[in-house]
Order: structure tokens, then sequence, then C-alpha cells
């Protein structure tokens, strides 16, 4: 999976690495990946920096954040409940945490945190904004929540990932809910382990929001994504 490439100028590459909310983003300058679980850490070389957006299982590994930023010297951004259990196996200068409304940023590129409607201890969804303002919204495990109308105006989104399973209540009709209210130009189902429940959510986006085009991503595989004019 090593993406070896790097994106055009206004342009971001992503790969979806597991069947839950494991991103890597690939801008021209950095690579961040999220929620890395079940992924060999050889293939996650050249780290920029670790995201977590809450402290399940299927989101937060340890041993494997541990074992990614000592071959990496990357920093972690984590929620707070995740930066508590990771506090005293990191470099103190490496970890972050980072709460709904705060951002921070690696290199020019900026990372900032929303709340997430998930039953987690303190978990987040993150924006991704890169260097050429290509904007993602990375929804972890979220069911769509009213302030998502106002983050899709006011970012105005190129990439949205949706959950459509694994998680509380998620569905692909909720994952679709959120592409609806966040209006992004395209829309990734992910969070499943059904390649149904990923066509079902791109045939309601079709018949729904004709103007978000929908990505069915296939695991390990690399999409670049081009900022909207
Ligand atoms: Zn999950």
């Amino acid at each position: 999976m090593p993406v070896e490439e790097t994106p055009e100028k206004n342009a971001i590459m992503f790969v979806w690495f597991n069947r839950y909310a494991g991103i890597l983003v690939k801008t021209p300058t950095k690579t961040l990946v999220i929620d890395p679980v079940d992924v060999k850490p050889r293939s996650l070389q050249n780290t920029d920096a670790i995201l977590v957006t809450h402290e399940h299982y299927d989101h937060l590994d340890q041993r494997l954040v541990v074992e990614i930023q000592k071959n990496t010297n990357c920093r972690v951004i984590a929620d707070q409940t995740s930066a508590r259990s990771l506090k005293n196996t990191l470099p103190p200068n490496k970890l972050e945490e980072i709460r709904p409304g705060l951002e921070t940023k690696i290199g020019e590129v900026i990372i900032k945190a929303e709340k997430s409607q998930h039953p987690a201890a303190q978990p987040v969804t993150l924006i991704i904004t890169s260097e050429d303002g290509v904007k993602i919204f990375h929804t972890s495990d979220s069911l769509p929540f009213p302030e998502m109308v106002a983050i899709g105006e006011r970012e105005k989104l190129d990439l949205a990932f949706c959950t459509v399973g694994i998680a509380p209540g998620a569905t692909p009709e909720t994952g679709f809910e959120i592409a609806r209210l966040t209006k992004p130009q395209v829309a990734v189902p992910y969070h499943t382990n059904s390649q149904n429940d990923q066509r079902r959510f791109a045939e309601i986006l079709k018949a729904q929001l004709p103007r978000t085009a929908c990505v069915i991503p296939e695991q390990n595989k690399i999409y670049q994504v081009t900022k909207r004019r």
C-alpha cells in the first residue's frame, strides 16, 4: 500500500486500508494516517501524523500507534481519551490532544476537530484542509447531526467519508444523510464489510443528491480527488 506517487497540485490522494475508518491521506507535502488498525506498520513508512478519533478497538490500536510513531517519528494527534491512554508510551512532545472546536497544523495542512455523534468517551470528527485548500471531512463513526449543515456550508467540502455500518445505528441511509447535510463534491461510503451496503449508499446518493459523486473504494487502492473550482 505505500503511496509512492505524490498528488498533483490542488489534489489529494487517499487509501482506505481496513473495513473501518482507516484512511491514509496524502497531500502534496504531508502524509496523514487516520485511525490505524489492522494495517502493517511497514506500509506506513512516511507518515507525518497519526490522527485518532476515539478509543474504540477498531480505531485505536495503542501498540500499533507506538510502533508507527517509533518508525517514523511522526506526531500523534488524538481525542482526549485516546491521548490519555497513549500518554506514557509516546514521547511527550509528539502527542497532542484534540477536541471539538480546536485545530492544529501539520506544516501547512490544517486539522480541525468537530463533534461526533457516536457512543464513545470524547470522540471527534475531523476536517482536513490541504495546503492547496482541498477539504476532507472524516466523519469517523458518526451518525448525522444537525451542525453538519453549517460545516458543509462553511467548508465547501471536496470529500466526505460517510459511515454506512458497523457502528450503533449506522446504515447506508444514515451515511447518505451525512452527504445530504454536508453536500461534498465526492462522498465515500466506508466503515463496512458489505459491498451491498456501499452500493445501496451509491443508489440513494444518485437518486437524491445527483451533484455529489460517489466513489466506492476498494481497500488498499489509491484514489485522487481534485479541488472543486
Ligand atoms: Zn468504528
